[in-house]
């Protein structure tokens, strides 16, 4: 089983300090679907782990995530993709929880659904907590300059898990995993 487990907000979808509130807000970074398409037909299953504390703070509603959920679901299949499952987390930072990233809950729990391997698992992230989940789990931490990853390195490069490398995007990291002798290919 090949698992590449994906942040949301920042790495496939713009992210917003406002939140991404409705369907209408979700909108794909250029190039993350087709990397999506490129990673599925590569064999890759995909999956997506998110905090979504803006479920707890009232923001918006379970209902509405499945729509944004069905929106991308959508437009990656129209890409040539496919998102194997979704798990997103509903609570804030103080509520204990132990799904809430950097905890690795999320990450567990589609390990242990997809069969997979924590060692051979890439999560890619745009933020440290990203990072860390993963890192906790015992995978690959990806982390990606879209969203807040430009942010993250000046303000966290010097405290990223062991084994981090970093891409401009999720394109480019699709494109140099699936072919890393590519010409112009440049590793992080
Ligand atoms: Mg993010
Ligand atoms: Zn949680």
């Amino acid at each position: 089983m090949k698992l590449i487990i994906l942040d949301r907000d920042g790495v496939i979808n713009h992210d917003s300090d406002q939140f991404i509130k409705s369907p209408e807000e979700w909108q794909p970074i250029d190039g993350s679907l087709d990397a999506i398409a490129f990673l599925t037909q590569a064999g890759y299953t995909i999956a997506v782990a998110t905090n979504q504390s803006g479920i707890a703070r009232g923001y918006f509603n379970v209902q509405t995530l499945n729509e944004m959920h069905a929106k991308m679901h959508k437009l990656v299949r129209q890409a040539g993709g496919e998102i194997s499952g979704v798990w997103f987390c509903p609570h804030t930072a103080d509520s204990q929880c132990d799904c809430r990233k950097p905890k690795p809950g999320m990450v567990l729990d589609i390990l242990d659904r997809f069969q997979a391997q924590a060692a051979e698992t890439y999560l890619v992230g745009d933020s440290l907590r990203d990072l860390q989940a993963i890192a906790r789990a015992g995978g690959k931490p990806i982390l990606v300059r879209t969203g807040k990853g430009m942010k993250t390195l000046e303000k966290d490069g010097g405290n990223l898990p062991p084994g981090t490398q970093i891409f401009d995007s999720l394109l480019d990291f699709a494109v140099q995993l699936v072919r890393p002798n590519q010409p112009g290919a440049s590793a992080a």
